[in-house]
């Protein structure tokens, strides 16, 4: 009932040229595959070159790694949905572990921009994690599910254009990644709870991001739970993000 999803996060790499010459690399060789989609998290100034490279491409889409949730005013250096929209944006990252971690993202934050996301027409990507301290404490269904409340009071139709990925703070970037057995038991607690909030749960995907590659992405995917990839470092690759998004699902 879920599609498979590959989303790459291309986080502050890849320009209007480099955007380019990895789409042209990557759709030489993609072969559209039923039930699978693949999306783009560029930076913003390469959303209109990714979103006029996928045009026509029912199952490829671009993205916006970051909004703020005014849509327009005295906000320098931020990017409001309208203009990713009119860039060619169709989903924004809400929430990634290096907004809050980095930049002191709080939940009222992604609150907004998912609301504001929401209202403007780009289906938002709630990143939800926990970091290591927190995991060792015993903490991680708490912090999630903590970080997911932000949905709470959005209507049914609303919640039905949400997806969250679950992203473990540990694991971004550093090579280690969660055992897709541990990853399912937390999706399934997301699940579960945002279920309690109103969102559809038979058809919200739920993604896993943290040092997925090539070799971990089928083991990954082979849970039920675990609606497909949010992938920062090896998305960047055109021939490593080829094989993530033709991994194939046992
Ligand atoms: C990410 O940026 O969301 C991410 C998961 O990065 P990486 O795959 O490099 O760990």
């Amino acid at each position: 009932m879920r599609p498979l999803i590959f989303a790459g996060n291309w986080k502050m790499h890849l320009g209007p040229q480099g955007a380019r010459e990895f789409l042209t690399t990557f759709l030489e060789s993609y072969t559209p595959t039923a039930g699978r989609e693949v999306w783009f998290f560029a930076p913003a100034v390469s959303i209109a070159t990714v979103a006029a490279l996928v045009k026509g491409h029912a199952a490829l889409r671009a993205g916006i790694q970051h909004i703020h949730w005014e849509a327009k005013g005295a906000f320098t250096g931020e990017t409001s949905v309208p203009m990713a929209v009119e860039a060619g944006a169709t989903a924004a990252l809400v929430g990634h572990s290096e907004r809050r971690h980095l930049f002191g993202e709080t939940d009222r934050d992604t609150g907004l921009k998912v609301r504001a996301a929401l209202a403007g027409g780009l289906r938002p990507v709630l990143c939800v994690g926990e970091t290591l301290e927190e995991r060792e404490r015993g903490d991680t269904l708490a912090v999630v599910r903590r970080q997911a409340d932000v949905l709470s009071g959005l209507a049914p139709d609303e919640l039905a254009r949400v997806l969250i990925a679950y992203e473990p703070v540990w694991a971004i970037g550093t090579g280690r990644n969660a055992s897709p057995a541990d990853a399912a038991e937390v999706h399934g607690a997301i699940r579960q709870h945002v279920g309690g909030l109103g969102a559809p749960v038979d058809t919200m995907p739920i993604l896993y991001g943290g040092s997925v590659k090539p070799d971990s992405a089928a083991a990954l995917v082979a849970e039920s739970e675990i609606d497909g990839v949010l992938v920062g470092g090896a998305s960047l690759d055109p021939t490593s993000w080829q094989a993530i998004v033709s991994v194939r699902r046992d």
